[in-house]
Parts: structure tokens; C-alpha cells; sequence
């Protein structure tokens, strides 16, 4: 039996319907852009893997790191145990966020860093003594997980509508003045803002500019609540700058990292705190601990890759990759502009197909990821927004064929 097959017998996928699906790729390795499947095939990762991949796949740095911490420890107990990985991962991320950040909070994925955002907030104002601030403001066309809090917290849609008896509600709103309004309605009850800061990924790669970051800043500033910023996907480098805070030269209260936090290579999470957030904990009454965990909370092994990950932001010139890919993909996608809305941000680039043909955009995403793996490009557009996110590594002419074949299928299919 093919590997295919079997997989078909025993398993289920994400985010995947498993009577219709087309067969799984079976992936046998992977190197640099690269996957290679069992028959022979070469494709490229045109979205790092569900947005994870930052140095490329199976990079010799991190393949070693990821060897010599196995051989030294390969997981302990981190309530009553620390270990060098997990303090040294915190101190390097302490030097490169935002000013203000000075506590990580470790767990094992972005979903859980949003939970632990959530947890924190409402436990904060609690501990203060503000027991009633406890609505949380986000924004529509949110992602930031599949948990409980986190789906609670994303745009309201098919992905969450079955689980509604189990999420709680939350205050969505457009746009600043929006925010504001909601802000002075709800005076005194809103325990913390949450956003996506400069780019909503998977509500349709849709792009802010950094006043409204900024804005947000100032607006929690205003009304005393705190900002939690959901930078899963936008941290390590994805918007060109190392967080997308950066942009709008602004400090969250609460920052949630992981994607690409390790490279690409193992689930891992931080949620970051101000001084201000983690010294609200610290009492001796017991009832103000934070009282959450995971088994693999700060797992040696991801930190150790996390660590190898950001030396290579310092040994080789990563950001300024980053840089000239978006230089490119916006000449890219420029020329797409007559199919639809053109939006790109560091190594991001998207185009929002339109079309006056009626029904014609129904389903167009599945095919049209179809097309692409025929001429050896992994895309999963997100509905009617076909976006390409590679490895920070990917080359200039990688690039430009990658460009090439998303042009050429969307010309011949629209
Ligand atoms: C992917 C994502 C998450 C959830 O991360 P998982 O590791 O898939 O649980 C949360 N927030 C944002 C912005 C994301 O893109």
C-alpha cells in the first residue's frame, strides 16, 4: 500500500473536509524551499509550511542545535526546574523586543500563547483588585487560534460557528473611532484590546497601516486597559521588521509569539509581559499565582532551536532578505493588480482576487491551489485571497519563478 493509502486508513487532517480532499502530499524530505515527495516530485514552499518556516527547511545550524540539546537534555519539568535553553531563549528575546517587554511565559504553540494573553489580562485586573474588567475588544476578520479563548476572540465564521455554545463573547470592532466609541461605552469593563498588529493573516491577509497600530496604543493608553498583541505570525522578521510593534514604534502590554519563533522546527510559545503585568502576580496570597501550564512548557529541545534560530538573525543577513524579497514581490504582485486588491508587507504578498463573472470566485481556492502543485508550487489561498509567504532564504530567481507561475495561472483562470 502507498503511503497515501495508509494514511487514508488511519488519518485526519486539519482544517480538512476528508471526503473530498485531494490525496496528501507525501512529503519525504525537505531542504531549503524545498519539498520532495516519496514519487519524485520537487515543490516549492510557497507558504513556509503554515507560515512557520523562516531559514528554510532542514538548515544545517539549526539541524545541529536541535542534535546537541538531545544529547544534553531533551525535556524537564518546568514548574520547580529551569535549564539553560529556556533561560537563555528568554533573556535574548527580552534584548530584542519591544522596550518594556521583561517576562516569558512559556508554552507550546500560538493558540496557547493567545489563551495564556487572555488568562493574563483577566487574572491582572483581578489581582488588582478590578475584578469587572473582564470584555475583551478585538478586531473583525481576527485570527488568533482554535482553543477556546482564542476562537472566542477570532472573527465569528465558519470555523467557530459550530462550537458557539462553548466561546464566549467579545467586542468586534473596524477601525479606530470605532474602537474609541466602544472603548468610552464600555468605561472601566474592557480587561484588554487584542490585535493583529499591522497584518491579519489568516482573516485575508489583510494589511494596516501603523498609524492604526499606533492609535491603538494610544486609545489603551487613554482608557487604562491593556493591548495584547497577537504577533504569531508577524514576529521574527514576516512584516521586515523583527515584530510588527516596530512599525508603529509601540510597546503591547502582552505580546504572543510562536510560529516562527523556532525556525520552523518545533511547536513552541511565549507570551511576553510588561514588569508592570507580572508584578501584579506576585503576592503572598496564593490565589494571585498564575495557575496555567502545559507538560512541555519550555521544552529544551524547541528552545535550543529557537536560540540557534535567532543567532542566525545575527550571523547572517536575515532581515535585509527579507527586505529585498519584498522589493520583489511587489513588483510581482503589482502586475496583478488588474485582478484584484494588491497588498504586500515583508516577505507577504497578496492579491484578493475580484471578478464580475457571477459564482465564478465560489470554491476558486482549492482549484486554483490545484493548478498550482501541478507546475510545483505549494499555495493554499485563503478563499478568493491568493497569497505567496516563502522562507526568508528563498532566492531571487526562486522568486521570480515562483512569481512567474502565480501569474501564469492566474492569468489563464481568470
Ligand atoms: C496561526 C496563528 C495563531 C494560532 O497558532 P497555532 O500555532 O496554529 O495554534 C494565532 N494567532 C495568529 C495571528 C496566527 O496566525
Amino acid at each position: 500500500m502507498s503511503l497515501v493509502d495508509r494514511d487514508r486508513a488511519v488519518l485526519w487532517h486539519p482544517y480538512t473536509q476528508m471526503l473530498t480532499a485531494p490525496a496528501p502530499l507525501p512529503i519525504a524530505r525537505a531542504e531549503g524551499v524545498w519539498l520532495y515527495t516519496e514519487d519524485g516530485r520537487r515543490i516549492l514552499d510557497g507558504i513556509s509550511s503554515w507560515w512557520v518556516n523562516i531559514h528554510g527547511h532542514s538548515h544545517p545550524k539549526l539541524n545541529a542545535a536541535l542534535a546537541a540539546q538531545a544529547n544534553e537534555l531533551e525535556h524537564v519539568v518546568f514548574a520547580g526546574c529551569t535549564h539553560r535553553p529556556a533561560v537563555e531563549l528568554a533573556e535574548r528575546l527580552i534584548e530584542i523586543l519591544p522596550a518594556g517587554l521583561a517576562r516569558v511565559f512559556y508554552s507550546d504553540n500560538g493558540s496557547t500563547t493567545v489563551e495564556v494573553a487572555l488568562k493574563l489580562a483577566l487574572q491582572y485586573w483581578r489581582n488588582l483588585g478590578q475584578p469587572n474588567r473582564g470584555t475583551f475588544i478585538t478586531l473583525h476578520n481576527a485570527y488568533h487560534g482554535d482553543t477556546v479563548g482564542a476562537m472566542s476572540a477570532s472573527e465569528d465564521s465558519i470555523f467557530t460557528r459550530a462550537f458557539s455554545r462553548m466561546t464566549f463573547p467579545v467586542q468586534r470592532v473596524r477601525g479606530l473611532e470605532d474602537m474609541e466609541n466602544r472603548l468610552r461605552d464600555l468605561r472601566g469593563s474592557v480587561a484588554a484590546v487584542l490585535i493583529e498588529p499591522m497584518l491579519q493573516g489568516a482573516g485575508g491577509m489583510i494589511v494596516w497601516p501603523k498609524d492604526f497600530v499606533a492609535g491603538v496604543r494610544q486609545l489603551c493608553d487613554e482608557h487604562k486597559t491593556l493591548l495584547i498583541a497577537d504577533e504569531v505570525l508577524t514576529g521574527f522578521g514576516r512584516t521586515g521588521k523583527m515584530f510588527a510593534c516596530e512599525h508603529a514604534r509601540i510597546t503591547p502590554d502582552i505580546i504572543c509569539l510562536s510560529k516562527g519563533l523556532t525556525g520552523g522546527y518545533l511547536p513552541l510559545g511565549v507570551t511576553a509581559t510588561t514588569s508592570a503585568v507580572y508584578d501584579a502576580f506576585l503576592s503572598d496570597d496564593r490565589s494571585k499565582t498564575f495557575f496555567h501550564g502545559h507538560s512541555y512548557t519550555a521544552n529544551p529541545l524547541a528552545c535550543a532551536v529557537g536560540l540557534a534560530s535567532l543567532r542566525l538573525f545575527q550571523e547572517e543577513p536575515v532581515l535585509a532578505n527579507v527586505a529585498s524579497l519584498e522589493r520583489q514581490l511587489r513588483d510581482g504582485f503589482e502586475r496583478l493588480r488588474a485582478l484584484g486588491d494588491v497588498r504586500v508587507i515583508g516577505g507577504v504578498a497578496a492579491v484578493e482576487l475580484l471578478s464580475d463573472k457571477p459564482g465564478y470566485l465560489d470554491g476558486i481556492g482549492p482549484r486554483l491551489a490545484a493548478a498550482f502543485l501541478e507546475r510545483g508550487l505549494l499555495l493554499r489561498p485563503l478563499g478568493n485571497v491568493v497569497y505567496f509567504m516563502p522562507p526568508y532564504c528563498i532566492t531571487e530567481s526562486e522568486t521570480a519563478w515562483a512569481l512567474e507561475q502565480i501569474a501564469a495561472v492566474l492569468h489563464s483562470s481568470l
